[in-house]
């Protein structure tokens, strides 16, 4: 990978690509993925910008690995276990091990935000019925979640 890649309006960059967020799954709207360090940049991390059109949401799932997540823009709400949070730029989200997360952008606005993980890591796993029922119990929870 080069030094240096320039940063472009649209929160694009220079020789990265923007990707279909998970191409082989459908339980999620309007995202996309831009690797900024990936495989070749020699870490044992990656670090990704994902970007959800306003509206859209990422996948309700859970894994072993942990998500270290930087929000750069816009505005949405996070679910992660039990509990909803509203984010904005600059807050910090860490989603622990075996911990159900879904991320939501305001329907006016797109959310936009960095995230760290594991080079290696386990694949995400999606509710099961039984899941779903528990994280329904709560009515603010119910009325957040997609699947
Ligand atoms: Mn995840």
């Amino acid at each position: 990978m080069k030094p240096v890649s320039r940063f472009r309006p649209g929160f694009r960059w220079d020789d990265v690509a923007l990707e279909p967020y998970k191409p082989e799954d459908a339980h999620y709207r309007d995202v996309s993925r831009q690797v900024l360090f990936g495989a070749d940049a020699g870490l044992a991390a990656e670090l990704r910008y994902f970007e959800i059109a306003p509206g859209g949401w990422t996948t309700l799932e859970r894994h072993a690995h942990v998500h270290a997540v930087l929000v750069l823009r816009g505005a949405g709400r996070v679910l992660v276990g039990e509990a909803l949070f509203d984010v904005a730029p600059f807050d910090r989200v860490r989603v622990p091990p075996r911990t159900w997360h879904q991320l939501r952008a305001a329907d006016d606005a797109p959310l936009g935000f960095l995230c760290l993980v594991d080079a290696l890591r386990d694949r995400p796993e999606r509710p099961g019925p039984d899941d779903l029922a528990a994280l329904r119990a709560d009515p603010e929870r119910a009325a957040f979640l997609r699947v």
